[in-house]
């Protein structure tokens, strides 16, 4: 059987090179896959049906699939939204430009909730997603659809968006590595913006080393994204093992975490200290605010960002009998009920009356948060925590207490709010077989360092065999040259430029 699906990135890039297989033959076979397994998962929206042409490289030949808030060129572009169901991508982002001139290509794009507002996937308008490890459950969110397509063997890499953890909490989920840079790093120029001043584009990756991979191919600086950063790779400051840093970890809070992810945690941390590094707890003292901080700022930003959605320029228009009724009847059957449910938070903490009590208030303690980040890592080269409270809950049981599904990116937001890269790694699975996950920070642009200590950890963990042990996908199965190319076509397919 050919299973060319459970090559990860370089093995791709690899094997193409020794010519062990065609890129058509990796592109037909992720296609089978797809055929076999996604009418259950439901990771994707949109499938492209023919590869163009591949640019040479150093991503030649290798998939990435794209979350549907990210451009890429005559494919649809839907946010998994009613409001732009029909919309079809006018141009690339950068990142999908990078991926292509780099010999990369776009398998296809990836379900999430509406507008990137959630943490399950649910809030999709065009489709559920199932996790791939437990079908009755979410595979996180909001960019579930990368995370399930990543896990399932469906494609090696995914990206996503990560405003306050919709990377790390489905990677955690789903059993993999998800990355969200230090703010500025990957343009956000053709992501749709949810929260302008938290946004980032995120990677998936079944191992550190393909996620470094597609990281150094499409970070840095880009014209077209005003909020870029300028600043040059940092060489390589890798402590040696004679002389190993104290690393921090955080202090569990009291109450809300998972059983099994409390007492994952000290195994977790033993890992760390098997390297040779010496650990230290550390509290943050206004964590705990950010959460509600996160919720005024991220609801402004979208009100502001979301108002372009209105009728007359993008996507669907309700017909209605005067201008201002066209705009009301266009957003209210157009948008979801938590998109909606945002967008009115987020108008009201601007408003005249409210501005200083709510978003002005939320800046300063974001200002606060941030302040005692920077006190921490200017002491710690990285901080260790967990990246979820619980695992994967089941689809439905978090869907109508709004609140409940907030508190799923308790760990994750704080890095956010003060733009810090963390990366989620797999560690082990729960008693009934769900992956279980931590989290690793690090100071501004110490992205590539935090990466190469998740490698370290990585072969120490081996995240990405118990994925293929999970999928029944061995040793043997990656080694094996193809027998034969099929080409089923595919009703929901389609092909794009
Ligand atoms: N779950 C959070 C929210 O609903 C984060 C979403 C995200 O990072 N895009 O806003």
């Amino acid at each position: 059987m050919t299973l060319l699906c459970s090559l990860n990135a370089r093995e791709i890039v690899s094997g193409l090179r020794k010519g062990l297989f065609s890129p058509q033959e990796l592109f037909h076979s992720l296609r089978e896959r797809t055929a076999s397994l996604d009418g259950e998962i439901g990771a994707f929206l949109s499938r492209n049906k023919e590869l163009a042409p591949l640019a040479e490289g150093p991503l030649k030949g290798v998939p990435v699939a794209m979350k549907d808030n990210i451009l890429a060129h005559g494919m649809p572009l839907t946010c998994a939204s009613k409001i732009l169901e029909n919309y079809v991508a006018p141009y690339d982002a950068t990142v999908v430009a990078r991926l292509k001139q780099n010999g990369g290509w776009v398998p296809g794009k990836t379900n999430m909730d509406e507008f990137a507002m959630g943490s399950s996937t649910e809030n999709s308008a065009l489709g559920v997603t199932r996790n791939p490890w437990d079908l009755s459950r979410v595979p996180g969110g909001s960019s579930g659809g990368s995370a399930a397509a990543v896990a399932s063997f469906q494609t090696p890499l995914a990206l996503g968006s990560d405003t306050g953890g919709s990377v790390r909490q489905p990677a955690t989920f789903c059993g993999l590595y998800g990355f969200k840079p230090t703010y500025g790093r990957i343009s956000r120029y053709g992501l749709v913006a949810f929260a302008s001043s938290l946004d980032q584009i995120g990677l998936f990756g079944r191992n550190p080393e393909d996620i470094s991979l597609l990281f150094e191919n499409i970070a840095g600086y880009d014209p077209l994204d005003s909020t870029s950063l300028r600043e040059p790779l940092r060489p390589d400051r890798d402590e040696t093992p004679k002389n190993l840093p104290a690393l921090a970890y955080l202090a569990l809070p009291d109450e809300g975490v998972d059983p099994e992810i409390r007492e994952a945690y000290p195994r977790f941390l033993k890992v760390f200290q098997e390297m040779g590094y010496p650990l230290e707890e550390v509290r943050v003292s206004h964590w705990e605010y950010a959460l509600y901080v996160y919720y005024v700022i991220a609801s402004s930003e979208a009100s502001s960002n979301l108002a372009r959605f209105d009728g007359i320029r993008y996507g669907f228009r309700s017909p209605a009998p005067s201008v201002d009724a066209l705009y009301d009847e266009t957003r209210t059957k157009g948008f979801g009920p938590e998109v909606r449910r945002r967008i009115l938070l987020g108008t009201f903490s601007l408003g005249a009356g409210q501005y200083d009590e709510y978003y002005g208030k939320a800046f300063q303690v974001r200002n606060l948060i941030a302040a005692e980040l920077r006190d921490l890592f200017s002491k710690y080269p990285f901080l260790l925590l967990p990246s979820t409270p619980d695992t994967a809950f089941t689809l439905g049981s978090k869907s109508h207490d709004p609140v409940k599904m907030y508190y799923s990116d308790f760990f994750t937001i704080p890095l956010s709010l003060a733009g810090y890269p963390a990366l989620s790694l797999p560690f082990c699975l729960s008693g009934q077989g769900l992956p279980i996950g931590f989290q690793i920070a690090a100071p501004y642009l110490n992205d590539e360092r935090m990466l190469r200590l998740a490698s370290r950890y990585e072969g120490i963990v081996g995240g990405e065999e118990t994925l293929k042990k999970r999928f029944n996908l061995g040793d043997e199965a990656f080694t094996a040259p193809p027998e034969s190319v099929h080409n089923k076509d595919n009703q929901s397919e389609e092909v794009f430029p």
